[in-house]
């Protein structure tokens, strides 16, 4: 068995849609002028698994699953832009890659901004934990759309897709992850790792890996923190963004968690799925792509 992260994969985050809060949603103490929250999404390329995303963000699934009264109120609350060069499916395209060549996605949790793009990707198996899977068919439609779970979005055959991370074996992290101590051994080879990080949701699937190009490893949080300046000034949402949490207790322990692993001497580059500067900091890069350069007729 390898080392955890001895095996680099290729990584690029992209920014699929957007939307807007007040400040003081996303750091306490915080203004009321209106920030972005891009949805960040993950595209990696393993040397022998092939293309792989960590979440979808938004997708033209989600405007048509919110057409309809109730969910119609999931808009209202949260204008969401999804302009067209900023589509997952536009921006793959654009590297060469088809739809059908994502070999699996990990999905952080099931909110609609998370998944509304997993019935675009026919080939893709997923993985995501056990407890966020069953969240989604409690509640009743309401309920589910207080929780900005969208049922409709999710693929027909998602269960027989769907790896469940907790089945996974767990393989101990380095110490300088403490406090963090194992993590789910998400494709067998110890190159990805899942670390739940509950309380936003009921459980969420943080994914750890290294980048070729970066010498510390990554690690994608989903919605454990939506900003790194919270972690590094211990700033958490407003307590009105608390009452959407699945648990405010256990909210609050992850994120105690995750700023004693961003204050640590060997800290990972911890990812926010909706931290503006993250995006301003490392969007734009193009590690990974599949456009091989033909060579020019005649030549
Ligand atoms: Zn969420």
């Amino acid at each position: 068995m390898p080392a955890p992260f001895s095996i680099p994969v290729k990584f690029d985050l992209l920014r699929v849609g957007s939307c807007q809060h007040a400040e003081c949603a996303a750091l306490r103490g915080g203004g009321l002028r209106a920030i972005d929250f891009p949805a960040l999404v993950g595209l990696i390329e393993h040397p022998q698994r092939g293309l792989m995303l960590y979440d979808t963000g938004y997708s033209q699934h989600f405007f048509s699953a919110t057409r309809r009264f109730p969910e119609c109120l999931y808009r209202v609350v949260t204008p969401v832009r999804l302009p067209p060069e900023q589509e997952l499916l536009a921006q793959l395209e654009e590297r060469g890659i088809a739809a059908r060549d994502i070999e699996t996605i990990f999905i952080s949790h099931f909110h609609a901004d998370h998944v509304a793009g997993l019935r675009d990707f026919p080939n893709a198996r997923f993985i995501a934990t056990a407890a966020e899977r069953h969240k989604v068919e409690k509640k009743g439609r309401i309920g589910r759309l207080r929780r900005a779970y969208l049922r409709e979005l999710l693929p027909q055959d998602l269960d027989a897709r769907l790896t469940l991370a907790d089945h996974t074996s767990t393989v101990p992290l380095p110490a300088a992850w403490q406090p963090f101590s194992t993590a789910h051994d998400l494709l067998g080879d110890a190159s990805m790792l899942g670390i739940d990080l509950p309380g936003h949701a009921a459980s969420q699937l943080g994914v750890a890996f290294r980048s070729e190009h970066e010498g510390d490893p990554l690690f994608l949080i989903g919605d454990a923190a939506w900003k790194i300046e919270g972690l590094a000034q211990n700033r958490t949402p407003s307590r009105l963004a608390y009452s959407l949490f699945d648990n405010g207790k256990a909210y609050d322990a992850t994120f105690a968690r995750l700023r004693a692993l961003h204050l640590g001497a060997a800290p990972p580059r911890i990812i926010p799925s909706h931290c503006a500067s993250t995006w301003r900091e490392r969007g734009g890069t193009r590690h990974v792509r599949r456009l091989e350069t033909k060579p020019a007729p005649g030549a």
